[in-house]
């Protein structure tokens, strides 16, 4: 880590991480995706904590993945089994089973349900704070209010083109290497080197509800049916879920500059953009 810098144009975390539900789920259908959460929970659960002596803000409130249909249930079998080689414990559910875990749930629908309970909630900022807390202790910088405006390119004697340096409104920094990580602006720094990434914005709307009472410590649920979420947000829930048609956000890729409040759309926005709002049953 020494000598890396993190230049960062406003705060961290002001970008898409300050708003994300920040679910981790441990059992996705690709092995590699599973031993990756399975790093990304053990850094973010144990040894940040152990390196920095702080608390990242993990919940592990575990995960529940609900199936509306036979062909979901023997899915979530299949994660079951892949768990199993990964050490990762979890259960499948009967919906009686389902209801007993999570009461207020509604169970009438469903052919049964897959349980972790070692999934569960990351806090981007405890995360982020923890995250630059230990690599600043290993040597590296984190810049903010500090927006990269342009990347230099020279090419070399072999006619390779190479990052040479970074350019910042308070001077520049020489470097070999750039890692690109603008989020949904990562098009408008690669453009900086001549560089197509290929990544596009979608508009994405998620509610929170008022408190619900007993739904504390219940775990998140998953709808890929549905495809909804249920996040725990202290005593009331966030809900969000996955368009089929999204809506490109041109603006967010093309912008410079954060527009007041951020990422986040005005409610009446939003209004009559939540695709998915016949799902809101579940809850
Ligand atoms: C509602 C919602 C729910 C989500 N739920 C989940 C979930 O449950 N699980 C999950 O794994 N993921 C989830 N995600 C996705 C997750 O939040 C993102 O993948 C993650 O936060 C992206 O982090 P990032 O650091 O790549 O990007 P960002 O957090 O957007 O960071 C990019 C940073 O680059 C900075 N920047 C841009 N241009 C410049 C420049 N020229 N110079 C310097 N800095 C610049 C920005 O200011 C910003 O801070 C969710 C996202 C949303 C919106």
């Amino acid at each position: 880590v020494s000598g890396a810098v993190l230049l960062e144009r406003e705060q961290l975390t002001s970008g898409t991480t300050w708003h994300t539900a920040g679910l981790l789920w441990q059992l996705r259908p690709s092995d590699v995706e599973v031993e990756l959460l399975a790093h990304t929970r053990r850094v973010v659960s144990q040894e940040l904590e152990q390196e920095t002596g702080l608390h990242t803000g993990w919940i592990q409130n575990g995960g529940l993945f609900i199936a509306s249909n036979r062909q979901r249930l023997d899915e979530y079998k299949r994660l079951m089994s892949l768990g199993k080689a990964y050490g990762v414990e979890s259960h499948v559910l009967s919906p009686a089973e389902t209801k007993t875990l999570y009461p207020l749930l509604n169970v009438d629908d469903l052919y049964g349900t897959l349980y972790v309970p070692h999934d569960g909630t990351m806090d981007p900022a405890g995360t982020c704070t923890t995250l630059t807390r230990a690599a600043a202790a290993r040597g590296a910088q984190v810049i903010e209010n500090c927006p990269v405006t342009g990347i230099r390119v020279r090419t070399d004697d072999f006619g390779v083109r190479r990052v040479a340096g970074v350019e910042t409104q308070h001077g520049s920094i020489q470097t070999p290497c750039v890692v690109n990580c603008a989020g949904v602006w990562a098009s408008a720094v690669g453009r900086m080197a001549g560089v197509k990434v290929p990544l596009v914005a979608i508009h994405h709307a998620y509610v929170v509800t008022e408190r619900i009472e007993g739904i504390q410590n219940m775990p998140n649920v998953r709808d890929h049916d549905a495809s909804v979420y249920l996040r725990l947000q202290g005593d009331a829930l966030s809900v969000g879920g996955y368009e089929t048609n999204p809506i490109f956000w041109e603006e967010a890729v093309k912008s410079r500059t954060r527009a007041a409040g951020g990422l986040c759309l005005k409610t009446s926005t939003v209004k009559g953009y939540i695709p998915w709002s016949d799902d809101l049953r579940r809850a």
